[in-house]
């Protein structure tokens, strides 16, 4: 299963918007640490999108809570269209009025590992997002440990998916992640300064 750019490029227009377009699908190369990427989106309403490495795209997911670190609690997920990986570094201001308008900053960024692959599952990502279930060890710098996304319902068509902290060490109820480390992992900055510099630019361009 090849990721698809399509939907992605005709959401957008890139003379609009500074986001990335992408080049082609690597359907050939396989990363053996695939990465992860967590961008927290002050669009009309704030949410965090939940990226995954899979068939040379970024499969994604728009968490409004963002993730738990408590296994009782799990988070909606509803999916979006595939990213380009180029998109993982994006940081930034898509313009008032385009698709996803607002201020994007890189929550938390890392590499994974499907569990579902060891052992005697054997199961491919690919396999596990087409039967509605994902489960992976991340490694990133807010959140860490097993997380699984499940699809909502049985039916493969639909969109809604959780995720949810899965019960080893790095599970802790008291932990919100979320809440005490806000602001961006690449550059330490928080949406208001993206915000800002983002504004500074424009203005200095007029
Ligand atoms: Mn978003």
């Amino acid at each position: 299963m090849a990721g698809n750019l399509k939907k992605y490029r005709e959401k957008r227009n890139f003379r609009k918007t500074a986001e990335p377009k992408g080049g082609a699908v690597q359907t050939k190369k396989k990363s053996k640490f695939p990465i992860f990427v967590i961008q927290k989106h002050a669009a009309r309403a704030m949410h965090y999108d939940f990226r995954l490495e899979v068939g040379g795209v970024l499969k994604s997911w728009a968490v409004p809570k963002g993730p738990s670190m408590n296994p009782k609690e799990r988070r909606l997920a509803m999916e979006t269209e595939d990213h380009p990986m180029e998109y993982a570094s994006f940081e930034g201001i898509i313009p008032k009025g385009e698709y996803g308008g607002g201020t994007v900053l890189v929550w938390d960024e890392g590499q994974y590992g499907n569990l579902r692959e060891l052992g005697d599952q054997g199961k491919s990502m690919e396999q596990s997002y087409r039967e509605g279930k994902i489960e992976i060890y991340v490694v990133g710098h807010k959140i860490s440990g097993a997380f699984a996304l499940v699809r909502g319902n049985n039916d493969t068509r639909s969109n809604q998916w959780y995720l949810i902290k899965m019960r080893d060490d790095e599970a802790n109820a008291d932990l919100d992640p979320v809440k005490d480390h806000p602001d961006s992992v690449l550059t330490g900055r928080s949406l208001e300064e993206i915000a800002a510099a983002a504004d500074n630019v424009w203005s200095s361009n007029r």
